[in-house]
């Protein structure tokens, strides 16, 4: 069942450095098992909400300013719209953006440990703000025992990032993968914050074996997914890379191994907006050379 859910333009607290000043967002709800439903805006993350008896959990909370949005299309789905906790898959700021709005309305938000660091050193203007904070962290796992479910969430060390959680929502058989899935499309791996390709795809192999064949997928970016469309992004992962690293070993230039194209074959059906299939090649190209500065959106996608 999908519900589309029209919410009026607004004033973006920190539109302008994502390009979302006065913006309309549409949020598409879909219902999956359990009480769950998928959120997705085509705007950054994809949400998770969970209803029950015991209250909101939120996994993922979209970008900075839409909190007031986000409040009211969660409202229009379970009648109240300030969740009791939030999980923060990881730090970006389309995944964190509402959290000021939470806790101020009484929302506690969870995170592993490194986000929390990640956040308090942040130089970025738009993260200056303690309500991006999280009251609790935590290491290898966290579980939530709400709504007659166990909801597990795990760490995937040095994958998107160096704080990644996968959530396992195990009687509805609910996944939330947060960024170490975008499915059907070019992963950003986030070498800067810690992530690395042999991490994200570690981690997307821990995703697979969690889930079984009728495992609902929520993707950090994409549509909802299956364990088929795990194993899809990791073989072309491993392929791509395969690709690369032996370019990166001969010592060519990254220019040199962008003006080859070694990726054209894949470029139909992995490319999109934001890791345009040149990214693809830089983000291969710098964690296979240990880069150091390296950044895969430094990368012109044209
Ligand atoms: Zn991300």
């Amino acid at each position: 069942m999908k519900i589309l859910t029209h919410l009026a333009a607004m004033a973006v607290l920190a539109g302008s450095a994502h390009g979302l000043q006065d913006r309309e967002i549409t949020f598409e709800n879909t219902e999956l098992r359990g009480g769950i439903i998928m959120i997705s805006t085509g705007m950054g993350g994809n949400l998770g909400l969970f209803m029950g008896e015991d209250g909101l959990l939120l996994i993922d909370d979209l970008l900075p300013g839409t909190g007031p949005l986000v409040e009211a299309a969660i409202a229009e789905i379970a009648g109240e719209g300030v969740p009791r906790f939030i999980l923060n898959t990881h730090w970006h700021g389309d995944h964190i953006g509402a959290n000021p709005h939470f806790h101020e309305a009484g929302s506690t938000i969870a995170t592993h440990h490194n986000i929390r660091t990640r956040i308090l050193e942040a130089d970025d203007e738009w993260i200056q703000d303690e309500g991006y904070l999280p009251l609790l962290t935590f290491g290898s796992d966290l579980h939530f025992h709400m709504n007659g479910e166990t909801v597990r969430a795990i760490h995937v060390p040095a994958a998107h990032t160096d704080g990644d959680a996968i959530v396992h929502f195990e009687t509805a058989d609910v996944i939330h993968m947060g960024d170490v899935l975008f499915s059907g499309l070019f992963p950003f791996v986030d070498l800067q914050s810690g992530g690395t390709v042999e991490g994200f795809v570690a981690a997307m192999e821990t995703g697979y074996a969690m889930a079984g064949s009728d495992t609902q997928i929520i993707p950090g970016h994409g549509p909802l997914s299956t364990r088929e469309d795990i194993q899809a992004s990791i073989d072309m992962v491993r392929a791509t890379q395969a690709i690369i690293t032996p370019m990166v070993e001969a010592g060519m230039s990254l220019d040199d191994v962008l003006a080859a194209e070694p990726l054209a074959d894949y470029h139909d059906d992995w490319n999109w907006g934001f890791i345009c299939t040149p990214r693809m090649v830089a983000t291969l190209y710098h964690d296979a050379a240990g880069t150091a500065d390296g950044h895969p959106l430094a990368t012109s996608c044209d």
